[in-house]
């Protein structure tokens, strides 16, 4: 079986442990634990598989960034795909995992 090794960046508290344990569990984590990383870091290609997400697209009313917007940066910051996702609501959780992967395995 292949393993394969994921990074997960983005502000404290805007879901990156409720998505992975809703992709890795299928649970939505209500609470919100801090996590505390260490990060290295040592880029050798420019050409990173990468997806930006939105996440907590449940909370329509409180949407900050809207989907054009996402789509933009995307484009400027990385040239890589954009998706909105809910880790509550389960929407697009398999997507971006599984888009990372196939990112992954094409190179
Ligand atoms: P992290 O700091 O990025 O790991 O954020 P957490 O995964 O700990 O999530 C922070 C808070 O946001 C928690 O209370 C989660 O329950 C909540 N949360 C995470 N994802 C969503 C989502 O898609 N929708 C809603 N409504 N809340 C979310
Ligand atoms: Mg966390």
């Amino acid at each position: 079986m292949c393993e394969y090794k994921l990074v997960i960046l983005g502000a404290g508290g805007m879901g990156k442990s409720a998505l992975t344990v809703q992709f890795v569990q299928g649970i939505f984590l209500e609470k919100h634990d801090p996590s505390i990383e260490d990060s290295y870091r040592k880029q050798d290609t420019e050409d990173v598989p990468m997806i930006l997400v939105g996440n907590k697209c449940d909370l329509e009313d409180e949407q900050v960034v809207g989907k054009e917007q996402g789509q933009n940066s995307a484009k400027q910051w990385c040239n890589c795909a954009f998706l909105e996702s809910s880790a509550k609501s389960k929407i697009n959780i398999n997507e971006i995992f599984y888009d990372l992967v196939r990112q992954i395995n094409r190179k």
